[in-house]
């Protein structure tokens, strides 16, 4: 299972070609999501290999931002409906993650009663809680991710997109790896350096309980708390 994202470079290869390099982990379903900044957005979902989520894909899907993800089931069947990435039902939010949410059961009675899910899978709750942080507190999608992870326990590495402001990836992780790769007018992020050695060679180690809001030009990164973190990056001096 894997996860790879960028934003400010044309996205589509980069994302598939980082999945690809990610296949050897083993995985069920895949999926991809691509925004071109210009109104256009398209999602590509398959019960099968990368292979087939090539092939289902059209010419025009093409985005300067976009995330993608293999996925090993832990909670719902190898589907495409639960496939990542998962969206909510105002079809606003985009996410992909990799990990386990513990209390999705008791969010979904607690928060999210009136919501009809689309998947089985314990992801979509977390969307669904971003979705309706954002929609009945008015937030924005920074601040509805983190509000949302301060209820949600479990391991996660995600990336979030808001088609309402697509030019930012909103990233998390605990429990499981998630990094930053930086580059010259784009930023990467993935589950691991090894899919994007081909794209930049810096990268920074997200910490378990981080948030991260990751533009073209520029990162941010804080606590669950909202406390702003910084972390030195470092270069990766080994060949793809
Ligand atoms: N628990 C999630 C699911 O079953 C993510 C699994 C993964 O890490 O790929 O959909």
């Amino acid at each position: 299972c894997g996860i790879v994202g960028i934003v400010g470079k044309s996205a589509r290869e980069i994302v598939l070609n980082g999945l690809s390099k990610l296949e050897y982990r083993g995985y069920d379903s895949a999926g991809i999501y691509l925004n071109d900044l210009a109104g256009k957005e398209y999602l590509t979902k398959t019960a099968g290999r990368i292979e087939d989520l090539k092939n289902k894909m059209t010419p025009e899907e093409q985005g300067m931002v976009g995330i993608g993800h293999t996925r090993w089931a832990t909670h719902g069947k190898p589907t495409e409906a639960n496939a990542h990435p998962q969206f909510d039902e105002t079809e606003r939010f985009y996410l992909v993650h990799n990990g386990v949410i513990e209390n999705y059961q008791d969010i979904k009675k607690q928060y999210l009663k009136d919501v009809s899910f689309k998947s089985d899978t314990d992801t979509e709750v977390i969307v669904q809680l971003i979705s309706k942080f954002a929609r009945e507190k008015n937030e924005d999608a920074f601040t509805a991710l983190k509000q949302a992870l301060q209820l949600i326990k479990g391991s996660y590495a995600l990336l979030l997109i808001d088609n309402q402001n697509p030019d930012h990836i909103f990233i998390a992780k605990n429990k499981s790896p998630l990094m930053l790769g930086l580059g010259n007018g784009f930023n990467v992020i993935a589950s691991d350096a090894l899919s994007v050695l081909d794209q930049t060679k810096t990268f920074v180690d997200l910490q378990d309980g981080e948030v991260g809001d990751i533009t073209q030009n520029g990162y941010q990164l804080e606590t669950l708390a909202g406390q702003k973190v910084e972390h030195q990056p470092y270069e990766l001096n080994i060949d793809e």
